[in-house]
């Protein structure tokens, strides 16, 4: 079991950032408003995630660790379909297994918390914890028990980077949750959580006025979504003969894609700035990249990229996550449909502002 776990580790994390994705992730599904990240030599020496969220029943602190009883990993033979079937129920067991984790925690409807540590995926300790409502996930010594892993990382402020590109595209995309990096020692990034997009686009992209991002919405970035692309579907799904062999409905399911992008006097030197998240979590996604920068066609000069975090919203039945263990990329049921969907919305919106 040691060796399928470290297996299984070194395909969730890969790299400190990959941790903490899952870290946050985990204290957003548990209603966290305050979310900190604190972070020591890049993340390897220390990673911490400190929420306020509804935290864990004493009783359930130890299960945390343990690899769900959904896991389709039994035997050797199945290590092969790792890359498909993917990791859920497994992020803290797997980082678990390669490094010391501190997990305190208190659920809200309990009058005190607990706490367990686990090494290498051994429990080692366990009691009652003096603590807040809420959950502390420290991860110390990441890979203590993987040379090879710990070749392939990057020098402490690079990894920290990735730290913090992570941390300032999950504020972007809860403008409504507060999020801290601290990184050895230092405060370098902190959304304020009032709700307000514009504030933490303002602040992620150093910009001084952020009205040079539009909204994918013609209205304040809270009514209704920006495009709804169900009206179009009985003739995009003419084209799509695979939606309805993969048991898809696509009439009943429609693609929302709101967010923001700047005006076109607004540019970077490359396309890192434009973020795309599906159903609110990160993923890579180069396909839409091209389609935001294909939505500027003739309005940026040469070789100039806009910056744009863009949410599309689909029903979960229309994409799958699991294409990659760190769920960073995702594979759409109607590719095209979403593509052309967020050109769409892209462009409309800068030609709405650019008038
Ligand atoms: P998953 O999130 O896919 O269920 P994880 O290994 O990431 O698997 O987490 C295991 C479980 O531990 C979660 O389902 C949740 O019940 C609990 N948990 C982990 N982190 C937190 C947190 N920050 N707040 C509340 N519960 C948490
Ligand atoms: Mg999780």
């Amino acid at each position: 079991p040691e060796v399928a776990a470290k297996i299984a580790a070194g395909e969730v994390v890969e790299r400190p950032a990959n941790a903490a994705k899952e870290l946050i992730e985990n204290s957003l599904d548990a209603g966290a408003t305050e979310i900190r990240v604190e972070i020591r030599e890049g993340g390897r020496r220390l990673l911490r995630v400190t929420d306020n969220g509804h935290g864990i029943p004493a009783d359930e602190a130890e299960l945390a660790f343990q690899r769900h009883a959904t896991s389709k990993l039994h035997t050797a033979e199945d290590l092969s379909h790792i890359a498909t079937f993917g990791f859920r129920g497994e992020a803290l067991y797997s980082i678990a297994a390669v490094s010391h984790v501190t997990l305190t925690t208190r659920h809200r409807d309990e009058p005190f918390g607990v706490q367990v540590r686990v090494e290498g995926g051994q429990i080692v300790g366990r009691g009652r914890a003096g603590s807040p409502v809420g959950t502390v996930v420290s991860v110390e010594h990441l890979f203590y028990n993987v040379p090879a892993r710990q070749k392939f990382l990057r020098k402490a402020a690079t990894e920290a980077g990735h730290i913090a590109n992570l941390v300032q595209r999950y504020a972007l995309a809860h403008p409504d949750r507060r999020f801290s990096l601290v990184n050895d020692g230092r405060l370098v990034f902190q959304s304020n959580g009032n709700g307000d997009p514009f504030d933490v686009l303002a602040k992620v992209y150093g910009l001084e006025n952020a009205r040079q991002m539009v909204s994918l919405l013609p209205g304040d970035g809270t009514s209704p979504p920006g495009l709804d692309v169900a009206q179009d579907v009985s003739f995009m799904a003419e084209e799509l003969p695979g939606a309805e062999a993969a048991g898809a409905n696509p009439e009943e399911s429609p693609v929302r894609v709101t967010g923001y992008t700047s005006l076109p006097s607004l540019t970077r030197a490359n396309r890192s700035h434009i973020d795309i998240f599906v159903n609110r979590r990160y993923v890579e996604d180069r396909s839409l990249v091209h389609a935001v920068v294909q939505a500027y066609h003739t309005l940026l000069p040469v070789g100039r990229y806009p910056l744009a975090v863009i949410f599309v919203e689909v029903a979960p039945e229309l994409v799958d996550v699991n294409v990659h263990p760190q769920k960073t990329q995702v594979r759409f049921v109607e590719e095209r449909r979403i593509f052309s969907a967020v050109q769409k919305a892209t462009r409309q919106a800068i030609l709405r502002h650019a008038a």
